[in-house]
This record gives C-alpha cells, structure tokens and sequence, in this order.
C-alpha cells in the first residue's frame, strides 16, 4: 500500500524500522493530496513547503533518537485552531485574512509530539453546520460520492482523512461536528468529555460545548491522537486538572462484564432502515463479544434540538461580538462613520447562518425573552443531563446511530435550516451533558455510504468508548476499505 494510505500505528512501525522516512511520508501525502484534492476540496489553506520542513526536522529527531509520539505524521488542522503563523479563517471570510500570532495548545502539542502540519481543513463557518455547506471558500465533497455532502461542520477534516489527503486530523464538536462528519466519510471521531482537551486556541463558538479531538483512520490512531492533546492547560479555565491515561493501554481489552445500553428514544421514527440494520448488526457483534445489553431510556430526546439551537446561539451572539471590524480581519474600508463601518463589516464578513444564529441569539437573551427561551433552554439541559445520570446507573456506555441517514446530497437541505437542525438530534445532547462520544464506521448503505456508530459514556470514560470501539472495528473488519478516489 501507498504510504499516504497507512494509519498513524503503521507508519510508525516504519519509521522506527527506519525503512522510510519522514520526509517520503510527507512527500507521498503531498502527491496525493495533488492528484485528489481538486476533487474533494478538503483544505482552506496549504502549507506544503513548511510540511516539508518539519518532514525534515522530524527525520533529524528521530536519528537522534528523540522523536515524539506522532514524529513524522502529516496531520491536517481544522480551520477553527489558531496556527501561529499561518491563516485562520473559521471558514469566514470575516477572518480571510486573519494569521494567528500564537498557537491553540492543542496545535502546540501535536507540534512537539513531532507531527507535520499539513494546512487547514475546510469547515461550516464558525462551526455552524451540519453540511459544511455554510463555508466562504466552497463546499467539500463526500470521497465516497462527490455529489454528496461530507458532513459538518468539521467536513474538510473528515474528507482530508478519508481520501488519505493527510494520516489524521484535529476537528471540534459542539453538537456533533467530530462525530457526524466521521461517520459521513467512514472514518472515525472522537468528542471527549469537556474539560479534557485544552480550548485554548480554539475559535470559540458556544464555549459551555465545544470541544476538540481526533479524527482518524482506525481506532489505534484516535487513541494515539487523544493521548497527544488531552491535558489540564492553565490557559483554559475549563480544561480539568486530572491525569491522563495512556489510551491505548486498554485498547485491546475484552468487553466481557460490560453493559451496553440501547436508548429506545435514538431508534424512532425517522431512522433510516439501513442505518438502523448496520447498527443493530454492531449491536449483535458486541453480543457476540460479550458485552450485555440493556434498553434505557432518555425521556428529554425530543428537546435536545430545540435546547441546543436556544443555548449555542445564544453563546455564539455573545463570542462573535469581537468581530467589529477593528480588532481582526475583515474591515469595510468604504464606510464613512464608525457605526456604519461596525455594521458594514459584520454585515459583509458573516455569512446567512452564522448571522440567522446571532439574531436568534441575541433576541434569546433579550430582555423579556431570556425566561422564557434561554433559562427555559437551560432547565431542558439540566433534565437532558440527568436523562443521561440515570440511563448510566444501568449501563456503561449508550450506542447508536450517529446521524439518522446517511451522506445527503449537496444543496438538499441548504433551503431548509430547520430539516438540517433536526439531523442533529442524535448526537447534541452529548455536548448538553458534556460526555464523551465516539463514531466509529460499521457499515455502508446500498449505494455505497458510510454509515456511523455511536457509543456514548459518562465523564472521562474515553477508554471504554475506545475499548468497545476497537472490538467493534475489528469484528466487522471494513477499516481497510476505501473510496474509490483514483
Ligand atoms: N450542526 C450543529 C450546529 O450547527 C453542530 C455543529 C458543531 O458541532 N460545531 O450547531
């Protein structure tokens, strides 16, 4: 196999060997995002000679004998993770021109872990999507079928990873924009818990749900990628003080003695039949691995979206306040009062979503409307998370599907936001509770897409989201298939 096609785990089998280098590595990946990316369109921006470079360095460290847990390892970077030195436009074009004097701590990290960074993956703006359609710089098609969405908002990470265009890749997920996307493209992503991996950095869009992890080829690599970013960071209030195991320790363990929980509320009306077959085939492998499982329920589901569209707005009126004009990016030069300068440029730097979600936000917290919309929204979180408290007294972990169909097709539900929102039902209440959730590939559509599965845990409980998955992957055996990019 070409080396662009390889996971983190063989790659570095490869390089420990020494029977290639980093820099062929990169220069593999290079060629293929050269042969591919006209097709796929996963990158905002490209930093090739810089990958090169740091292909060098990381051949350098590894001579010496020093180099980190993902030395040599072409990545892409959403969009959303300030770079020092290289631009960040959130998918905005408020932010076109917009280069970070520092960088998130999560790119920090996987800086000296040794990865290379390839360039910036394209995103929903803001993060506000489901299809990464709401971008400034072109939308990003699904390797499995061009004519289809890639998932969002994260959807240039997931595509990047599906076409080999880099070995893994950094998103965000604030209602499932790691998870959806993943499970669109047939590969795999990981939410952690809030609090386990730095936000510093990371452009804020509704800062009580974001937060940040791997997508990635197989389930050894998101282990790999999660030990390399998780971690207290006093730059990130939020982010918790507590030791991070070693994910892949317990990777490979057996699943006898666990419970899985199937919630009856995520397998309704609206579920596609050939993702509801796919994942209860996963289910019955679990079985057969011998995990037990028990029907739960999580009454609050209904209200999950309408909480979450109250609740990520109202944070995203407030954060997208500091794009004036005056402090980053975009400014309308032709505007002849400050007021009209403020109005002009937020105005013309913001796209349709991103301004539908400050309105929405800002008349959520207005005066008069804050009881009976935002503090409303806040009560359905608190039940959503007891839901969650409760089902987790009879079970481990929660699995299901990911996103109720598979890929849809590109410009089918660009005219009806509220049939975008509803897509989401199944993966916003994890960031309501601030869980942890993984999506991993168990099965294709008969038309040849990828559909997700979802396992669910409580705080901090990574491990066995990447236990169960691991099991799950390797009795369904489909990791190695891929699109056919050629
Ligand atoms: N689709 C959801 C939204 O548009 C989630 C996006 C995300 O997780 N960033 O808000």
């Amino acid at each position: 196999m070409e080396l662009y096609a390889l996971t983190i785990h063989e790659l570095q089998e490869l390089l420990a060997n020494k029977e290639v280098s980093a820099v062929d590595i990169c220069q593999s990946v290079l060629d293929r995002i050269e042969r591919v990316e006209g097709k796929i369109g996963a990158y905002i921006t490209l930093d090739k000679e810089k990958a090169l470079e740091q292909a060098a360095v990381a051949d350098q460290h590894i001579d010496e004998g020093k180099g980190g847990a993902l030395c040599g390892i072409p990545l892409s970077v959403k969009d959303i993770l300030c770079t020092k030195g290289l631009r960040t436009t959130c998918g905005s074009k408020i932010l076109e021109s917009f280069i970070p004097p520092y960088d998130a701590t999560a790119v920090e990290k996987l800086n000296a872990a040794g990865a290379v960074i390839l360039g910036k993956a394209t995103m929903d703006e803001f993060a506000m999507g489901s299809s990464n359609e709401n971008c400034a710089y072109g939308v990003p098609k699904n390797p499995w079928n061009t004519e289809c969405i890639c998932g969002g908002s994260s959807g240039g990470s997931a595509a990047s990873v599906a076409a080999d265009e880099c070995i893994a890749s950094i998103g965000s997920d604030t209602g499932g924009s790691i998870r959806q996307p993943a499970s669109h493209c047939g590969v795999v992503g990981m939410k952690p818990t809030y609090g386990r991996v730095s936000r510093y950095g990371l452009v804020a869009y509704a800062s009580s749900l974001d937060q940040l992890g791997p997508i990635t080829k197989d389930v050894e690599d998101c282990a790999i990628m999660l030990n390399a970013i998780s971690g207290y960071d006093p730059k990130d209030s939020t982010s918790v003080n507590r030791q991070t195991p070693d994910y892949r320790q317990s990777l490979k363990d057996g699943l006898k003695g666990l419970t899985v929980g199937i919630p009856k509320e995520y397998f309704t009306a609206g579920l596609d039949s050939e993702v509801e077959q796919a994942v209860q085939q996963g289910i019955n492998l679990l079985r057969e691995a011998g995990a037990d499982t028990v029907e739960v329920s999580l009454p609050h589901t209904d209200y999950a979206v309408a909480a979450y569209y109250v609740i990520a707005p109202a944070e995203a009126s407030s954060n997208l306040a500091r794009y004036d004009g005056v402090r980053y990016g975009f400014r309308d030069m032709e505007a002849e009062s400050l007021l009209e300068m403020y109005k002009e440029s937020r105005s013309i730097g913001f796209g349709d979503e991103v301004k539908r979600r400050i309105i929405i936000g800002t008349y959520a917290l207005s005066s008069g409307y804050y009881d009976a919309y935002y503090k409303k929204a806040l009560q359905v979180r608190s039940l959503i998370v007891e839901d969650f408290t409760n089902a987790f007294e009879k079970c481990d972990v929660l699995v299901s599907p990911v996103c109720p169909t598979p890929a849809w097709k590109i410009g089918e539900k660009v005219d009806d936001p509220l049939s975008m929102y509803l897509s989401d039902i199944l993966t916003i209440a994890t960031n309501l509770a601030g869980l942890p959730g993984i999506s991993v590939p168990c099965g294709f559509s008969g038309n040849g897409l990828p559909i997700g599965f979802q396992i669910q845990g409580g705080h901090f409980e990574e491990e066995k989201l990447l236990q169960i998955a691991y099991n799950l992957e390797q009795r369904l055996d489909i990791s190695g298939k891929k699109p056919a990019l050629s």
